[in-house]
């Protein structure tokens, strides 16, 4: 029983982040003025050094599709490349010919020590070798097999390491995967149905990796490229929705005469997969089914471990390449960006008890990790470590028993969660906390701001889910004064005003009764909210400054501030001239401070001319969010107090690290996102919001081993106050040659870093560099792709070319400089595109690609099944895409065009009337933003309503509810204004601030042809 456990992390390796606010405890400003006393403010030096702003993901569309992107292996790009062979005499499919090439030796091979990817079965014990550490029941009876422990052949079909061939030279893999024999050893039986050895392994480790049947595990295997191959060239949109795993398109392992169908439909599949490869022309229309296919999974190596687990949830890490570069030099050839977007709370994750690390770099234990040494030790993945596996992984100390390893979660799922125990605490969870500091000014009045924050936060209190009780609220209202509310259960609130302030004096009027417990207090609360927008004097001006400051007094704990602002920030220090271009520092300091505090700001503007560009710093280095509304009138309210409630009420991860780790030779060099940067791996997140997506860029330091692997930990306290540990793992096969790493992009993926690149370049350069910067390193990117993977790598193409991975790269960038925060603007003003940066940086992949390239819907020619729940899943069927052109509008449809947040409603001049009425209850139709009605209740034919409103409703919770977008209608012959707006949607025409697409594809072509770019 030596093994022992890793010691415990040393509390400050994670918990030190949530280190409690310092410089004002409570009780630091007592009651009367008298007493009152100026803040000590903790100077921030780190400040400048933080990254910067956010993106946003978007939920998992129709993604039944099987993946179109090729992933050949090295060396067989070209269709010359292919052996002429007949596949029968060749005897392994296209990417395997390495393996059949290359000798086997298996026998022959000296004992070397175990490297990452090395599999089961161990060594056996020796002779008068100790053995293994085992409870006393596991040595009297093996596990009895569970038939819940089979892998359904589904989930194996989806296992990474077993779809893709071989990319490596095949003499590092099968030392690898057999273990290292001593002269004179007898290799571990391969009689079937022996255990071996029967102490240590389960039976469906025995499955998976025994000797007996891992000769059949890897036939198996070889069949996978073709599968791929079938996967690759079924194109069609409408086809691919229908092939579901274990059908079409892939095989299911456990099927017997699914061997056979594969083995005679060889032939065609090795065709279809070098059809695969070749080199697309880019010309005519997008086709945009593209952008709703899943993406590409890894392709691992045979031999990589991997416990079962299905690759990781491409909506909580997906990186920009499938096959990274082996080396820098590569990388630097292909001229492709190299990063991860991770977006830790996208999904659920199933719960892992007994946390284990690794001793040198501390990664947490998962799939891909490999046991030796009879089982005693496991090999980390990310730094090849051998640590000793804890006796806590095979026995329970508290009810003495065995354990099954292998049930484990974290050796089963890419994405786990662990509870984390005191160690990674330096205070008991925080309560949720929320102060509300709503501007009363009488332009926020006027403006309906006021009134629109009022009822936001009371519908947001009362959706919170306080399932404990600890939940906090307090308000502050602010206009040239400051407004507090002394509440106490079943008493008349107290409202205190403090004239006068000053950001550097704030202080609070009262000790106690400020931030009071929601469930207690709710009624109050309530009606202290509801009269909220009549509370301040009317008169101008915002003390924001002083506001903030006196709600992080009330947060003594951490928690969030719920800022509306209508009116620019007054004051001394805090003062913005909205006019000014230079930001005012001062919100970046008190962001640091905040971030230091556990406090995140959430900053919603009502009106322009605000100041944004400075306060929105508050959010963008805290983890809050940003919103904007140019106006509340009409059903904009609506859609504001939906949007802002729904940002106040989502459950929302605090006091949060989130630390990025990779294999040696990867670091990342830099982040983008809505965070604080405390060092180059870690990032605090006062506040971590399901749809806050993070994108780190990674640069290569040194040769990168056959599979590489990311892993992210984002330490947190979920709203029931437990301290908890997101951990999800990526794994990803390198390569050398430039062909695979063409082929094996996410070109949605890479659009999104170029979009948060872009983003966060015009920060702090001018739009016009930003453009600039985007649209030359997607003419590298192609210009790379000519010289090292065609045939005319210095001549002149007529047409441009593209790996079909890449085929939607031109539209997304023509896409993102037509976003707001890109666009071409003659009247610029300060400040004006700070919500759209603010957007893209912290948009996840899904949900920013939804906004840059709206879908588009014809809804006169609406399927049948459209609109209505898929009788097997229960979803909504979204209808077929449309191409995003004037070209596809006819005066007989009707179309919609949902960007995620914003909704067009085009109706042709000649429109079935009868299909209006039912859509929209009435046949007139008129420019402007409408709510779109729910008629459903109506006696009448409203079918088309019906399905309209559950389209809208699936595309929302495809954006986890973030947007409540109204729609703005357009008849053909509308207003100008609207039909400018639709303009900027149809993206592939052209526009103001970016060519048209067959333009830009001409432009690209030429410009790549005279090496101009
Ligand atoms: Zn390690």
């Amino acid at each position: 029983m030596n093994n022992r456990p890793p010691p415990p992390p040393p509390p400050g390796s994670q918990g030190r982040t949530s280190t409690p606010p310092v410089g004002f405890g409570p009780g630091s400003s007592p009651l009367a003025q008298v007493q009152a006393r100026p803040l000590s403010r903790a100077s921030t030096p780190g400040a400048n050094s933080a990254g910067t702003a956010s993106a946003r993901v978007t939920s998992p569309l129709a993604r039944s599709a099987v993946s179109p992107g090729p992933y050949p292996p090295a060396g067989i790009h070209q269709t010359a490349q292919y052996s002429p062979r007949p596949m029968a005499s060749q005897g392994v499919l296209p990417g395997q010919q390495h393996i059949a090439q290359s000798p086997q030796p298996r026998q022959q091979l000296p004992p070397q020590p175990p490297v990452v990817g090395q599999q089961f079965p161990p060594r056996p014990p020796q002779p008068g070798q100790q053995a293994p550490p085992q409870p006393p029941q596991m040595q009297a009876s093996p596990y009895p097999p569970q038939p819940g422990q089979q892998y359904p052949p589904q989930q194996l079909s989806q296992q990474p390491g077993q779809q893709y061939p071989p990319q490596q030279p095949v003499q590092q893999y099968p030392s690898q995967q057999y273990p290292a024999q001593q002269p004179g050893q007898q290799y571990p039986s391969q009689q079937p149905g022996q255990q071996y050895p029967p102490q240590e392994f389960s039976p469906q480790a025995q499955e998976q990796y025994g000797q007996g049947d891992q000769h059949a595990h890897h036939a198996r295997r070889r069949l996978y490229p073709q599968q791929m191959a079938a996967a690759y060239s079924a194109p069609p949109p409408a086809e691919a929705h229908s092939v579901q795993p274990g059908q079409g398109g892939y095989i299911v392992p456990g099927a017997t005469d699914g061997l056979t169908q594969q083995m005679n439909n060889m032939n065609l599949g090795q065709e279809k997969f070098m059809q695969a490869e070749q080199t697309e022309v880019l010309s005519g229309r997008p086709d945009l089914t593209d952008l709703d296919t899943p993406v590409p999974e890894a392709r691992l190596p045979p031999g990589t471990a991997c416990v079962g687990a299905n690759a990781c949830d491409e909506r909580v890490q997906r990186v920009t390449l499938g096959a990274i570069p082996r080396t820098d030099r590569l990388l630097r050839k292909t001229r492709l960006p190299l990063g991860i977007m991770i977006t830790p709370m996208a999904t659920g994750a199933p719960e892992a008890r007994d946390i284990v690390r690794c001793r040198r770099c501390r990664s947490y234990l998962n799939p891909y990790v490999t046991f030796v040494d009879g089982g005693r030790r496991w090999v980390c993945n990310l730094c090849g470590l051998r640590n000793d596996v804890p006796l806590s992984m095979d026995y329970d100390k508290e009810t003495q028993m065995q354990l099954d390893r292998w049930q484990r979660a974290d050796l089963r799922s890419t994405v786990v969660e662990y509870v984390a125990p005191v160690e990674y605490m330096v205070r008991p969870p925080m309560a949720p906390s929320v102060v509300f500091v709503v501007d009363v000014s009488h332009a926020a009045v006027q403006s309906g701001a006021a009134a629109a924050a009022a009822k936001a936060a009371r519908d947001a209190l009362q959706q919170m889910g306080d399932a404990d009780g600890r939940a906090q609220v307090g308000v502050i209202a602010v206009d040239a004064s400051l407004h507090f509310f002394c509440i106490r259960a079943g008493a008349e609130s107290q409202q205190l005003v403090v004239g006068d302030c000053d950001e550097a004096e704030a202080w609070l009027p009262a000790p106690t009764d400020l931030l009071v417990n929601l469930r207690e207090c709710y009624t109050e609360i309530d009606a202290v909210l509801e009269r909220l927008p009549t509370s301040g004097r009317g008169g101008v001006g915002c003390v924001l400054g002083a506001a903030i400051r006196a709600a992080q007094k009330m947060l003594t704990t951490g928690g969030r501030i719920i800022t509306v602002v209508a009116s620019p920030p007054t004051g001394t220090a805090a003062r913005v001239d909205p006019a000014a271009t230079e930001l005012n520092s001062w919100y970046k300091t008190m962001a640091a401070d905040f971030a230091r505090a556990q406090i995140a700001v959430d900053t919603v503007f009502v009106g322009s001319h605000l100041g944004e560009a400075s306060v929105a710093c508050l959010a963008r280095y805290t983890g809050g969010s940003v919103l904007q509304y140019s106006e509340l009138t009409g059903p904009e309210t609506g859609r504001a107090v939906a949007e802002i409630a729904h940002m106040v009420s989502v459950p929302v991860s605090m006091e949060s690290v989130l630390r990025v780790r990779a294999s040696r030779g990867l670091r990342v060099s830099s982040y983008y996102g809505s965070f604080f940067l405390r060092s180059m791996d870690l990032l605090a997140l006062p506040a971590a919001p399901p749809a806050h997506s993070f994108a780190a860029e990674m640069a290569i330091d040194e040769p990168l081993p056959p599979v590489v692997f990311f892993q992210s930990a984002l330490l947190h306290t979920t709203a029931q106050g437990e301290r908890r540990i997101r951990v999800a793992t990526l794994a990803v096969p390198t390569t050398d040659s430039p062909h695979t790493v063409f082929a094996a992009i996410d070109s949605r993926a890479v659009a999104t870093l170029l979009a948060k690149k872009a983003a966060d370049r015009v920060l702090t350069a001018r739009v016009a560099d930003a453009r600039e910067a985007l649209m030359h390193k997607t003419l590298e990117i192609f210009g790379a792709f000519k010289t090292e993977c065609t045939k005319a790598a210095s001549g002149a193409a007529t047409q441009l070319q593209s790996p079909r991975s890449l085929r939607m790269l031109p539209l997304l960038t023509l896409a993102t400089l037509r976003h707001p925060a890109l666009r071409i603007s003659s009247t610029e003003r300060p400040g004006e595109r700070t919500v759209d940066i603010a957007h893209i940086l912290s948009l996840p992949p899904e949900l920013l690609l939804a906004t840059l390239v709206p879908r588009m819907f014809s809804l006169h020619d609406l399927p049948p099944e459209a609109g209505l729940p898929d009788p097997a899943t229960g979803q909504i069927v979204l209808p077929p895409r449309r191409g995003l052109s004037a070209e596809e509008l006819s005066p007989r449809g009707i179309f919609l065009i949902h960007g995620g947040s914003d909704v067009i409603l085009w109706v042709g001049r000649d429109a079935d009337r009868a299909l209006v009425h039912s859509l929209l209850g009435t046949a007139e139709v008129r420019s402007g933003i409408i709510a779109l009605p729910d008629l459903s209740q109506e006696n009448g034919n409203f079918e088309l309503n019906k399905r309209v409103n559950n389209i809208m409703r699936q595309i929302s919770a495809m954006c986890y509810q973030i947007w409540a977008p109204l729609v703005m209608v357009c008849p053909e012959d509308g207003a100008p204004h609207v039909r400018v707006r639709l303009g900027q949607r149809l993206v592939e025409d052209m526009d103001p601030s970016a060519p048209s697409y067959s333009q830009l594809l001409a432009q690209m072509r030429d410009k790549i042809n005279r090496g101009n770019f």
